[in-house]
């Protein structure tokens, strides 16, 4: 490995997900294996700005591995979308002496990075963290697996209510490009019908399935609604119109909204976010810069940011066939 790296810079950015607080664990005590500095970055790309850099070891990330959120915070920078902006967090960076950065965040914080690094040539790699695993280039982003488990969890328990009084609950989870939460939930949790970004199901079509469950003797429905579900109705308006067009259900909305970001990462996120960091600063010593850390066939392997930004996550076909056997 070359050793030209001196100083690494761990922040993270974009929107918050558990794994992100194991992520920096493991990236900090990676540095310390490697004897290389490392400096956690407060509030994302507006603390790289400010200069808000705090000096980090091996101790200085005990007891963190089981917490939600970030001890770095996270922010959303609009300085950082202007040249000068970027000009000033790099000659921040120049002063404190740190020579390459890791990036934990979505392709937001990774369009951000390519550019200051075609900008500056700053070294830089990236490592998933978002809940909707809407990224290209990794099987499951941090904080992916913990989300399901939640939402999964929520939806367990609008089951025993929906049942007890006969209610057709509309569950809106997280999920505005891609709906993997909503069908891998909607499958764990037993829904009735899933809406999700792909697939356009038409309000006649959900209510005629509704009522046919119904006939089949069901009591109660759940159907799960990603944000940016295909009909294009937000889910108020899909319980108006199935109270318009149905009889004999009492129709509620749960909108579960950012609960789905919080909590201990499961043990899956610890282990992935584990295995990001060491690979994020190894390849950053090995002179590697410009590419996200990825789980692919339980592999981790490197995508260039730009494949990663471009790139289409897609869901898994297979998931909506079973889906809609099991809710026969
Ligand atoms: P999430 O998936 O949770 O939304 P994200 O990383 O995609 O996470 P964004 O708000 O899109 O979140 O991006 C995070 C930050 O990255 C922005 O606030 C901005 O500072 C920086 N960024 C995003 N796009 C650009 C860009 N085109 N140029 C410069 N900086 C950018």
């Amino acid at each position: 490995m070359s050793n030209s790296i001196k100083k690494i810079g761990v922040m993270t950015s974009g929107g918050d997900s558990p794994g992100m607080n194991a992520a920096i664990r493991s990236v900090v005590r990676a540095c310390a294996y490697h004897k290389i500095e490392c400096y956690g970055i407060y509030r994302g790309y507006e603390g790289m700005i400010d200069g808000d850099f705090v000096q980090m070891d091996a101790r200085s990330v005990k007891g963190i591995i089981n917490k939600g959120g970030t001890i770095l915070k996270s922010a959303r920078s609009q300085t950082f979308r202007t040249k000068e902006g970027r000009a000033k967090a790099h000659e921040e960076l120049i002063k404190a002496g740190i020579d390459s950065l890791v990036v934990i965040g979505g392709d937001g914080s990774f369009t951000g990075a390519m550019i200051f690094n075609q900008e500056f040539g700053f070294p830089v790699m990236g490592i998933p963290g978002t809940i909707d695993n809407d990224i290209f280039g990794t099987t499951h982003t941090l904080g992916y697996d913990t989300a399901l488990n939640t939402v999964v969890d929520a939806i367990d328990k609008i089951r025993d209510t929906a049942s007890s009084h006969n209610r057709l609950f509309f569950v809106e989870v997280m999920g505005r490009d891609v709906g993997h939460i909503a069908l891998n939930v909607g499958i764990a949790g037993g829904a009735e019908e899933i809406l999700i970004p792909e697939e356009d199901l038409g309000l006649d079509r959900l209510v005629e399935s509704l009522r046919r469950s119904k006939k089949s003797g069901k009591s109660s429905s759940i159907v799960v609604v990603a944000e940016g579900d295909k009909i294009g109705k937000s889910v108020f308006e899909l319980k108006d119109y199935v109270d318009q067009n149905m009889e004999g259900y009492d129709v509620r909305v749960s909108v579960l909204g950012h609960m789905q970001r919080g909590g201990a990462p499961s043990c899956f996120d610890r282990v992935l976010a584990s295995r990001m960091g060491v690979r994020a600063v190894e390849s950053l010593i090995a002179g590697k810069s410009n590419f996200m850390v990825g789980l692919k066939n339980d592999i981790i392997d490197l995508t260039p940011f730009d494949q990663a930004v471009k790139g289409k996550s897609k869901i898994n076909m297979e998931l909506l066939r079973v889906s809609d056997i099991m809710s026969i």
